[in-house]
């Protein structure tokens, strides 16, 4: 029979190993995006995720048939629905690129037991990390808790495997299979239309990955190194969503600029290896989350469960939100990402220092804004890093290190330019005075941080 290859966090063609391995097979293939949102378990994705699927959907229903293949659209129980469509397909063999979240591994083996169960052929397959995060250990055995050691481990093996080239041309399994209207999922917003900054801020899909990785190359890997922390400058890839969806693939951008590195010397050699290891950091936190399942919700430490969080100010926290708390660099990033999507790495670590240790609201509550509001929210990344922030996690910032958000404005944005992009009103009567001093709260928090210790 035909296969069926389950497209999930890896929606490209091109080194994808799930569709390699069906396009080897010989047979006809259906490829196939579900959208599971019963499952127990699986994270509810945020409207900024949503309005990212949507059109990375049709994006890749597009390249599927420009070969002549078809993108089949299911919605429901992904265990019922993989079922089903074997049988109505008749297939012969699933393929699927690996998941790393507990709720979806556990889902997976189930379904690779039950088709294995029924005569029908499984596999997965390793199509989103560079380093699986079981193969990766320490000396001991037991998994890494901090970075650099990790990423040592990482580099010092064999490199990772090339990528594999996108197929030549698909044939369809079977054209009369029902798929799903995809406006009915309603994964865009329509009242009110809040997407139209996103529209303006990206392209989703794989050609358009292709062509930002091409263009970062040439243009800003050379001062990536000196300018990534300067948010005016925007230097930074801009890739984390397309990688979150997997419409590129980390073997692609390791190999394309490891190419690109072999041509270069001094400060721009040294530019692409920070770059690659910013792609550390996302094996990172996928090590973490694999051998930490409940990273959104449970402190890595277990003693900060002592932080003795004050009773929520509803007011602060909305006035982060929304970009009013009268800090320029906050606001500015608070409002870059309510209007684009994404904020530049150094303003987000400003942004969740100044909600966790300035506002003294709980880091989850920021870990949940950011995962409904950026269109690179991820299950690994977005809780790895406010742990990170917060002082609670891996490899952690220590707690008592607080970003003075002033300090950091003026030394990451001496121009305000970056404030001014977004703030336009800073400086002027319009804006608002601070919601809070930044001296007494820093004490209040460090205040708090010894209790967390004493219950140690
Ligand atoms: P580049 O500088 O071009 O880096 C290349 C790639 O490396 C990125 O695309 C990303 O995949 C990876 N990367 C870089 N920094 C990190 C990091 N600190 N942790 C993990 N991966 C990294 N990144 C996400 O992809 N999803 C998230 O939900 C997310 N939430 C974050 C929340 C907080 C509080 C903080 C401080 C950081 C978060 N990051 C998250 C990490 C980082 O800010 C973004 O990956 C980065 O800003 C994306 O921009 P870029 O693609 O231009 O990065």
């Amino acid at each position: 029979g035909p296969s069926l290859v389950w497209l999930r966090d890896d929606l490209r063609l091109g080194d994808n190993p799930a569709l390699t391995a069906a396009v080897e097979r010989g047979r006809p293939i259906t490829l196939l995006y579900l959208l599971d949102e019963v499952s127990p378990g699986i994270r509810p994705l945020g409207g900024a995720s949503r309005w990212w699927l949507h059109q990375s959907l049709v994006s890749l229903a597009a390249d599927a048939a420009a070969l002549g293949g078809r993108l089949v659209l299911r919605r429901g129980a992904a265990e019922a629905m993989i079922g089903e469509l074997v049988e109505e397909l008749g297939a012969g063999a699933v393929f699927w690129n690996r998941r790393y979240g507990a709720a979806e591994r556990e889902l997976d083996t189930r379904i690779k037991t039950s088709l294995t169960d029924a005569g029908v052929v499984a596999h997965s397959f390793a199509g989103s990390l560079l380093f699986e995060p079981w193969t990766i250990r320490t000396g001991g055995g037991t998994p890494y808790t901090v970075f650099t050691p990790f990423w040592r481990a990482c580099t010092s093996g064999p490199p990772p495997r090339a990528p594999y080239p996108a197929p030549a041309e698909l044939s369809d399994a079977d054209p009369d299979l029902d798929s799903d209207d995809l406006p009915s999922w309603e994964l865009e917003p329509s009242r009110p239309d809040w997407a139209g900054g996103l529209r303006e801020a990206w392209t989703p899909g794989e050609s358009a990955a292709q062509e930002l990785l091409a263009d970062f190359l040439d243009e800003s890997l050379p001062t990536y190194g000196t300018e990534r922390d300067l948010p005016a400058q925007q230097v930074t890839s801009r890739l984390s969503p397309y990688l979150r969806w997997g419409q590129i693939s980390p073997h692609q951008i390791w190999h394309t600029t490891d190419v690109a590195r072999r041509g270069l010397t001094g400060a721009a050699a040294t530019s692409a290896t920070r770059f690659l290891t910013e792609v550390g950091w996302r094996e990172f936190a996928h090590h973490v989350l694999f051998h930490a399942p409940d990273l959104a919700t449970v402190n890595l430490r277990p003693g900060f469960d002592a932080f003795p969080w004050p009773p929520l100010d509803v007011r602060a926290l909305a006035a982060w939100q929304q970009g009013r708390t009268g800090i320029r660099l906050v606001d500015a990033g608070m409002r870059e990402l309510w209007r684009t999507g994404t904020m530049h790495n150094r303003v987000r670590m400003v942004t969740a220092s100044f909600l966790i240790k300035n506002l003294l609201i709980d880091w989850r509550l920021g870990e949940q804004w950011f995962w409904d509001t950026l269109v690179d929210a991820d299950q690994a990344s977005n809780p790895f890093n406010w742990q990170w922030v917060a002082g609670s996690g891996a490899d952690a910032a220590p707690y008592f290190r607080v970003f003075n958000p002033e300090l950091q404005a003026t030394k990451f944005d001496p121009h305000n330019e970056y404030v001014r992009q977004y703030v336009p009103e800073w400086g002027t009567d319009a804006y608002p005075a601070p919601i809070v001093d930044l001296g007494e709260t820093r004490r209040a928090a460090l205040a708090a941080y010894e209790q967390v210790k004493s219950a140690r």
